[in-house]
């Protein structure tokens, strides 16, 4: 079933990697879920989200119920060591290198950070590393969390335009009606459409260990929904917990948008860019070729604009070639224009991208 997807975000709950009894890792199931990424990894960019800081923690604390902010702190501090470090150590087998990755809030609201956090991920998964994340919990007060790892993987999905979030849960998917209450709930397989009915359904389903429960996962699928990324829950407790993953043992949201779709829509209703380029003749050609911009073809830059703005792209004429984002600020833009990218690192003194806009960041105006 995960054949035809390519970017992978793979949520891991409190209760699929933690014992719920001994609060000690999962090491046989962890083995097998490596097992099963490493398969898939060659073929597909794979970040991992996962739980379990504060249960594996919480057993080197005297207190038997966390019930303070700052005792689930202190907890997953302790806890996140062990977390990275069983990671690290078995994907190693598989010669699969990680890195630890730990978010607040503010890193994806907040426009700066959320493109930093952006290119790191994007920079681990060109050399193909898998990212470990998890909520930086020992900093993240009440008011600034996530919460809950299925929000906090939603938006990593975002970022790293993923087409699939898997959230690896205790139950196999959404089902009708509260199946450890009624032994009839039929589970659903496929939904279209998140709506208030099935939100309700989600109320009634909660998790032992973690802080999410079906709530929090219907929340993160329809995140996802919009934008183009589908998003399946399943049980992990499965041989291959994720090639293993087929109709009976899932439900999968599919998306309302196709991610094209609704980066193009954002794109194109951009009302206000912050800035524009002018290019020449050369790079017109290029990018009604399905080709990105490069300095090369840039004349002029106009407007104050920051990394990861929307600007247009037009000619001298004041003809619109394209609407796209920046991966450069204005001033740097200003230095680079009409060189080789191969210039771009000397004049700026750091690694930047070779294209201003690239051809996956534009909405092209026909010619
Ligand atoms: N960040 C928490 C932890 O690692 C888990 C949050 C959740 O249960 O979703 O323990």
């Amino acid at each position: 079933m995960i054949n035809k997807y390519k970017k992978i975000v793979i949520k891991i709950g409190s209760n699929s990697i933690v014992n719920s009894k001994t609060k000690k890792i999962k090491s046989k199931w962890l083995d097998g879920l490596c097992k099963d990424i490493a398969k898939i990894h060659k073929s597909k960019k794979i970040v991992i989200v996962c739980s379990g800081a504060i249960a594996l923690g919480s057993k080197s604390i005297s207190e038997k119920n966390l019930r303070k902010l700052e005792d689930k702190q202190a907890a997953a501090s302790i806890g996140q060591i062990e977390l990275a470090h069983q990671w690290r150590s078995k994907l190693k087998k598989y010669k699969i290198n990680v890195s630890q990755i730990l978010l607040t809030l503010e890193d994806s609201e907040e426009r700066r950070r959320y493109l930093n956090a952006r290119n790191t991920l994007s920079s681990l998964q060109d050399k193909n590393i898998i990212p470990i994340i998890n909520e930086n919990d020992t900093v993240a007060t009440e008011e600034i969390r996530y919460g809950d790892n299925d929000k906090l993987a939603a938006r990593v999905a975002q970022m790293i335009e993923a087409d699939l979030l898997i959230l690896l849960s205790d139950i196999d998917g959404l089902y009708d009606d509260n199946p450890k209450k009624n032994n009839n709930a039929k589970k659903l397989t496929e939904i279209f459409k998140i709506d208030k009915k099935i939100e309700n359904l989600a109320k009634k389903q909660t998790s032992e260990l973690g802080s999410g429960g079906m709530n929090t996962k219907i929340l993160a699928a329809k995140i996802c929904s919009g934008n183009g990324c589908t998003t399946v829950i399943t049980n992990s407790n499965k041989n291959n917990p994720i090639s293993d993953i087929n109709k009976f043992n899932s439900t999968t949201f599919y998306p309302v948008v196709s991610y094209n779709s609704s980066k193009k829509k954002w794109l194109l209703n951009h009302l206000k860019p912050s800035g524009s380029v002018i290019v020449d003749s050369g790079a017109k050609k290029a990018i009604l070729k399905n080709k990105s911009l490069l300095p090369a073809g840039i004349i002029e830059i106009k407007g104050r604009f920051k990394r990861g703005d929307v600007i247009s792209i037009i000619l001298r004429n004041g003809q619109k070639v394209a609407i796209g984002i920046s991966a450069y600020d204005f001033s740097d833009a200003k230095k680079i224009i009409g060189k080789n990218s191969k210039e771009i690192s000397k004049i700026l003194g750091f690694e930047g991208r070779d294209e201003v806009v690239h051809k996956d960041n534009l909405v092209r105006f026909s010619s």
